[in-house]
């Protein structure tokens, strides 16, 4: 099955008990039992719930990964992940990361004995310098959040094969339709299924995909003792936002170039940071590993001036001011204030989220609306 199909069809089928075409909402705690132990699949929702299960099969299907785990929120899945960890063990993780991300590893993990380092792996030699024995997670974030920094995820993965080291991709930037890290050789696949998952602004979830029996069942009880479980309604919506991901993301990765070439003619424009450019420094590695360049579009000002950052996002009509992305909506974010706050202003300034970085989430509007939006932001 080809991958349009699978958003629609993949590992689906029509309700057992009714034939209800669309996965409805099991809106219940609990399954009946005829006697104890004695049941129809279903004891608890925190183990398992139909709507649930329906999605998570989905998950599985478009990221070609044989386990599907829905949590509660992205930050949520990074937990189950990481609790598969013990204290003592070490884990390399990407400089450029989402700022909840990075607050999680540093203030609540490092205080459970886990050791992070951060590392550029735009240069995956400095990933070798990092391991040692106790190294036993790669973090990897790719598309990076918010400078745009591609990894090679394969040759991460190449590096660390025989080292009984996991890798993990964060691929909430990319979507399952242009990368599926499992393919290139990872070991977990991790989304937040706010942005473009669910893609519609509507709902706050969490998805880890495995191909592997065994990592299959931790990740299971993880999210099963640890209960950071999606509820059935949220289930249900990430579970039709998918079944439209591809059209989606086609208009997405359209609007997103369009948006792009618009940006790098301005007068105003700094640096621009997307994928799809040819200027951009892993522009090559984009092309090989993903199908598009997605809708994710960073930049900063000629002048350097935070105030006009400021100025730009106060005049945006339909561009709206707001965090998160990937919704069909086109949203701008302030990343030095708004998504990666948390992140102390040492490092940020080290990385280059500067105050006057602007993060776009190009949504699928016409593109014309867009760019005059823009352009009269601008002016
Ligand atoms: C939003 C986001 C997360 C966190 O997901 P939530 O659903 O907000 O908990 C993690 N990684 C990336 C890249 C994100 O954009």
């Amino acid at each position: 099955m080809k991958f349009n199909t699978k958003t629609i069809h993949g590992k689906q089928q029509h309700d057992p008990s009714t034939g209800a075409v669309m996965t409805p909402i099991y809106q219940t705690s609990t399954f009946a039992q005829s006697s104890p132990g004695v049941h129809k699949g279903y004891e608890y929702s925190r183990a398992a719930n139909p709507t649930r299960t329906a999605l998570e099969n989905a998950l599985a299907a478009i990221e070609n990964g044989t386990h599907g785990f829905a949590f509660g929120s992205g930050l949520a899945a990074t937990d189950g992940i990481l609790k598969l960890l013990k204290a003592g063990d070490e884990v390399i993780a990407m400089d450029d990361l989402y700022g909840g991300s990075f607050r999680m590893f540093t203030r609540i993990y490092q205080n459970f004995g886990l050791k992070f380092s951060f590392v550029d792996m735009t240069r995956p030699e400095n990933i070798l310098a990092k391991i040692t024995p106790q190294t036993k997670l790669i973090w990897v974030e790719t598309p990076t959040n918010p400078l745009m920094k591609i990894v090679d995820i394969k040759l991460v993965c190449d590096l660390v094969k025989d080292k009984g080291i996991m890798v993990a991709v964060d691929n909430t930037f990319a979507s399952p339709y242009l990368q599926n890290p499992l393919d290139l050789g990872a070991d977990i696949v991790m989304h937040s299924a706010t942005k473009y998952l669910g893609g519609h602004s509507d709902v706050v979830a969490g998805a880890v995909v495995v191909k592997d029996e065994s990592l299959a069942e931790k990740i299971h009880f993880s999210l099963f003792a640890g209960g950071g479980i999606l509820g059935p309604q949220d289930a249900y919506l990430i579970l039709r936002g998918i079944k439209t991901l591809h059209v989606r993301m086609q208009r997405h990765c359209e609007n997103g170039m369009k948006v792009a070439e618009f940006l790098k003619t301005h007068p105003k424009i700094g640096q621009l940071f997307f994928p799809g450019l040819i200027e951009h420094p892993n522009h090559e590695i984009a092309k090989k590993q993903m199908k598009g360049f997605g809708g994710m579009v960073s930049f900063n000002f000629k002048s350097g001036k935070k105030e006009d950052a400021f100025r730009f996002f106060e005049r945006l009509k339909i561009f709206t001011l707001a965090e998160s992305l990937g919704g069909v909506e086109s949203l701008a974010n302030h990343p030095a204030s708004m998504t990666h706050a948390s992140i102390p202003i040492e490092i940020r300034t080290e990385q280059g989220i500067s105050d006057d970085l602007v993060r776009l989430s190009v949504g699928i509007e016409d593109a014309d609306d867009l760019l005059a939006d823009l352009e009269q932001s601008l002016d």
